[in-house]
């Protein structure tokens, strides 16, 4: 597949995008550099001011980007519209906080002045998926720029008018020439790129193989990479939960953006006691999804991004059934239009070595789990390679207490949903990835941390 937008909702090419050459992506990496050299002795305030002016074009602009974002890649509108707020959200908060972040950080010792000060590293490559195309970027551009170091994007091909509309919402901010660069191009030029000795670090978001690769090529050539994988998250549900707000709140994290989130929920795992009414209502509500067309204002699910997407998704489904796995409802792609679109899914009764023990489901699967108390739930949890965040509900402090320390997971949510907010850390652990994202973790990633002693 080429660089190019295709409407999933309809199938249709709108436009096509040739790759840079390498004599383009040498230019940038030129311009990249330079700009570093110029842009680390920028004040702080100054950045703080281009940042906030990214926030209020975000702002203004909404309609307009989140109408590219659906376009591209599938989303809802009303979703789309409000990934573009929560850019907006991460741009102020690293504008205000940077300062706070940055600020030398004293130590006693035995010298008459010693501490640490984080400087900048140089151009950071971010390799970005489709699933969040704005916000991915922004949660990567806006600690990293405030940090001095200046971005690459190479963005997933198939949502490059994002990717292009990124750059030059940087650029109508006011941030310099060479701040912020997309970099349209395939995956195949992705080594090529971390390796140039110009290229500091880099991080990625999106599948294992991927980060596997990019991390394989970093590592060769000694550079720091935070990565961000998939995951397979449970949603546990106890006894002692609110049954309707469990219910409800599964639905939003396991539909969140037609199914297609790291941070979705999707294996359920409920206690015997409440299983058969947690299952009853969460049928009923994934029944009651209205699935269309995305752009139009009230649709819940829209279709996936990609006829791959869509592919993999019902080979997981099918594979589950033929082993034996029932459907409680939906299980089949929807082939009565055009587009890629999958009904709201649930599947239970799962014998051992189906794919719902160890792959993601990425769309709008339930993979509902029945255990018999908290040993079994944790137990079943943590059963999986991956390690991204975990739900849980109870309303007993010695269950949440054990929830909380024993669930594998980057991130635990006690009776609410996964989600990213930036004045908090994100990423994972195990196969999810490492590094962290967002909140004052984040902005250090891309930092030389630089002890300084002085006699
Ligand atoms: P990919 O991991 O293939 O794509 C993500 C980004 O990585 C894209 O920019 C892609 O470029 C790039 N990329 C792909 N292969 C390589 C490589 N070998 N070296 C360097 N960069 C690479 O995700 P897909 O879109 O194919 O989705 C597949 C699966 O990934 C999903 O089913 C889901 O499990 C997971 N995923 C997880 C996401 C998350 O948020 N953690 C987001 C998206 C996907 P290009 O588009 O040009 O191939």
């Amino acid at each position: 597949m080429g660089i190019a937008t295709i409407n999933p909702a309809t199938g249709e090419t709108l436009k096509t995008f040739d790759p840079l050459t390498d004599a383009e992506i040498e230019t940038k990496l030129a311009v990249a550099k330079r700009a570093f050299e110029q842009y680390r002795q920028t004040p702080l305030r100054q950045r703080s001011a281009w940042m906030n002016e990214a926030a209020r074009i975000l702002q203004e602009n909404k309609e307009q980007f989140g109408k590219l974002m659906t376009q591209e890649m599938g989303k809802p509108l009303k979703a789309a519209h409000a990934e573009t707020e929560k850019c907006a959200l991460v741009c102020r908060y690293y504008a205000e906080h940077a300062a706070e972040f940055l600020a030398d950080v004293p130590a006693s010792t035995d010298a008459s002045q010693s501490f640490v000060r984080y400087q900048p590293m140089g151009p950071i490559l971010a390799v970005m998926p489709w699933n969040f195309p704005f916000w991915q970027v922004f949660r990567f551009a806006a600690p990293a720029l405030m940090a001095g170091n200046v971005g690459l994007l190479k963005h997933a091909s198939n949502v490059p008018q994002c990717a292009v509309k990124i750059e030059e919402i940087f650029r109508q901010a006011g941030f310099p020439e060479g701040a912020f660069q997309t970099l349209l191009v395939g995956a195949d030029k992705v080594a090529a790129i971390v390796a140039d000795d110009r290229v500091m670090a880099a991080t990625l978001t999106g599948s294992e193989g991927a980060g596997i690769s990019l991390a394989s090529t970093a590592g060769k050539h000694l550079k720091k990479t935070v990565l961000e994988l998939g995951g397979s998250d449970p949603f546990i549900v106890l006894e002692s939960a609110d049954l309707e707000a469990a219910v409800s709140t599964a639905v939003a994290a396991r539909m969140l953006n037609n199914g297609q989130s790291c941070i979705a929920a999707k294996r359920f795992i409920v206690v015997d006691a409440i299983a058969d009414s947690f299952a009853q209502r969460l049928v009923e509500k994934f029944q009651a999804l209205k699935i269309g067309d995305p752009m139009h204002p009230d649709t819940d699910l829209g279709p996936l991004a990609t006829p791959g997407m869509l592919k993999d998704l019902d080979d997981l489904v099918q594979e589950c059934i033929a082993r034996g796995s029932k459907v409680l409802t939906g299980g089949k792609p929807l082939t009565d239009r055009p587009g890629n679109y999958y009904p709201p899914t649930i599947l239970t009764d799962f014998p051992p070595g189906t794919p719902a023990e160890s792959e993601e489901f990425f769309g709008p699967v339930a993979l509902l789990f029945r255990v018999a108390n908290i040993d079994e739930a944790i137990a079943r949890a943590n059963n999986i390679p991956y390690g991204l965040g975990a739900s849980a509900w109870t309303n007993v402090e010695e269950e949440r207490d054990r929830l909380i320390n024993e669930l594998e997971a980057g991130a635990v949510f006690i009776n609410g949903m996964v989600k990213s907010d930036p004045r908090l850390p994100f990423g994972g652990i195990k196969r999810s990835g490492y590094g962290r994202e967002l909140g004052i973790q984040g902005i250090h990633e891309f930092v030389n941390i630089k002890t300084v002693w002085v006699k």
